[in-house]
């Protein structure tokens, strides 16, 4: 339905604040339904969110792209080629997320900027300059989280520094790119512009990249980056980055040294905040946790009952399926018998995509052992698994694979997977983990081959009581 309205006032049953994956599902969802919904979203370069427009589909495509370059080798023109391939690619996905509701009778698109008046009302400021008021029976925050920026001088007015969200339509290769994280985002950069032929380093102020996981996994991510010429540094300091003479200059300390390094791009990977500021919150009686998030109980409600928040903005882990799966725990309130939440979420499963991907799932055995778990470990090498051909078919045979299991039990508590497809093959690890399948019934299993599906067979017969 049309979006360009003069100032008026619309009543419906649902209105959402954001196009994200968990608002669109639920918008859709309703309008299908036949009730009245309005999807307020600011930006028409964001209808789809943030998976479609500057996470996980254009980093993918990027990634993708770049894994079939050698890396240490400068790719100019494939760069300039995935750049633009990209933006084709999320531009149609954009548009077909703005059909999917706009065709909907019963929906209306605003693109604005939308705050709270009072806990049933929202105020939007079109693009169009029109202020529209929606009041509406219930209400969905699903504002999403931006990049966080810290007061790093001159951080925030050098030229060179970018946001992943920059970085996507950074249109030359940068010669030199210096990340400022070692976590997800920042090593998934890492790696895809060392494939396109930048000079990458990586400044990480923690002792290890991937502070969370186990140093076994995290050691072998970085023998992988370090090969594909990613340098990495840990235990540094950030103190200032300032432009000098047409590049970034940042300045880090290691041990009370300090060291500086020249960049033609920089980029901040130092984790995502919630989206809240421009709401107006509190003119709609809505609190927020210490963290900046809009504060819910496991069904998804506010501090009213009526408004819900899904996806980023809600402080819950930052991926896209749990906001889809914040959306089938609102329809369950809004439509259903509500008995589904946030409670019931179990195993849930994320991948870093380096080349090859790291798959987690659960616990890891630091984790295990800290809590005093009685558990069993295996851990192979990808390179040594003489069963699991399909690694050398693809001529990927780095990385390691490790199974952490209750020795009491035989459950599945927990999986690193650092191998070729393990994007995949993890799922089957959460499955196992959310129906109780144990590691011996995963062990004995028949898979397809060859496939890296079938590592169960030889990894699971490896366990065995951790040495330390
Ligand atoms: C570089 C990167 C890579 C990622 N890779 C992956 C991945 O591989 N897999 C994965 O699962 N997740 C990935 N993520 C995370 C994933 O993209 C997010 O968790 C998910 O998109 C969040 O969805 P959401 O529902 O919270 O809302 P979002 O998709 O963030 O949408 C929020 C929307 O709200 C709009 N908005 C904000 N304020 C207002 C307002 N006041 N009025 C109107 N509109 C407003 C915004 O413009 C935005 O479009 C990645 C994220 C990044 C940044």
């Amino acid at each position: 339905m049309s979006d360009q309205r003069i100032d008026e006032r619309i009543e419906a049953d649902l209105a959402v604040i954001g196009f994200g994956k968990g608002g669109k599902t639920l918008a859709a969802a309703l309008g299908r339904q036949g009730r009245r919904v309005v999807m307020i979203e600011q930006s028409a370069l964001m209808y789809g969110g943030t998976c479609i427009n500057i996470g996980c589909v254009p980093t993918k495509s990027l990634v993708f792209q770049s894994e079939r370059l050698t890396p240490a080798e400068v790719h100019v023109e494939p760069y300039r080629h995935a750049v633009a391939s990209t933006a084709a690619l999320t531009a149609g996905m954009r548009a077909g997320n703005f059909a999917m509701l706009d065709n909907l009778d019963s929906v209306t698109v605003l693109t604005g900027h939308a705050r709270f008046v009072d806990p049933h009302t929202l105020s939007v400021d079109t693009v169009d300059g029109a202020t529209v008021t929606v009041a509406a029976r219930w209400i969905v925050i699903g504002t999403g989280s931006r990049p966080v920026l810290p007061d790093i001088p001159g951080l925030a007015t050098t030229p060179q520094v970018q946001t992943s969200t920059d970085m996507l339509h950074l249109p030359e290769l940068p010669a030199r790119l210096t990340v400022l994280g070692g976590g997800y985002v920042g090593l998934e950069f890492a790696a895809m512009y060392a494939h396109f032929g930048s000079r990458v380093t990586v400044l990480e102020r923690g002792p290890q990249i991937l502070g969370r996981e186990d140093p076994d996994v995290s050691a072998c991510l970085l023998d992988i980056l370090c090969d594909n010429g990613v340098e990495i540094v840990t235990g540094a300091e950030v103190t200032a980055v300032a432009e000098a003479g047409g590049a970034a200059s940042v300045s880090y300390q290691v041990d009370g040294a300090t060291h500086t390094i020249e960049a033609d791009a920089v980029l901040v990977a130092l984790g995502r905040e919630p989206v809240t500021d421009g709401l107006a919150l509190a003119d709609g009686g809505i609190e927020t946790t210490s963290r900046g998030a809009v504060a819910v109980d496991e069904q998804l409600r506010t501090s009213q009952p009526h408004v819900f928040a899904v996806g980023d903005v809600n402080g819950g882990p930052q991926f896209t399926y749990i906001s889809l799966d914040d959306y089938r725990v609102v329809l369950s309130q809004i439509t259903g018998d509500g008995s589904r939440t946030t409670a019931t979420r179990r195993a849930v499963p994320y991948v870093l995509f380096t080349t090859p991907p790291l798959a987690r799932v659960g616990i890891t055995e630091r984790e295990a052992v800290t809590t005093g778990r009685d558990v069993l470990v295996a851990t192979m090498r990808v390179a040594d698994m003489a069963t699991v051909p399909r690694a050398r078919i693809v001529e990927e045979t780095a990385g390691l694979m490790k199974v952490v299991v209750d020795a009491a039990t035989d459950q599945i508590l927990g999986a690193a997977l650092l191998s070729y497809d393990s994007h995949e093959v993890i799922n089957t690890v959460a499955l196992a983990m959310r129906h109780g399948i144990t590691a011996t019934e995963l062990r004995d299993a028949i898979y397809t081959h060859p496939s890296m599906t079938e590592c169960f067979n030889q990894l699971l017969g490896a366990l065995a009581t951790p040495s330390s």
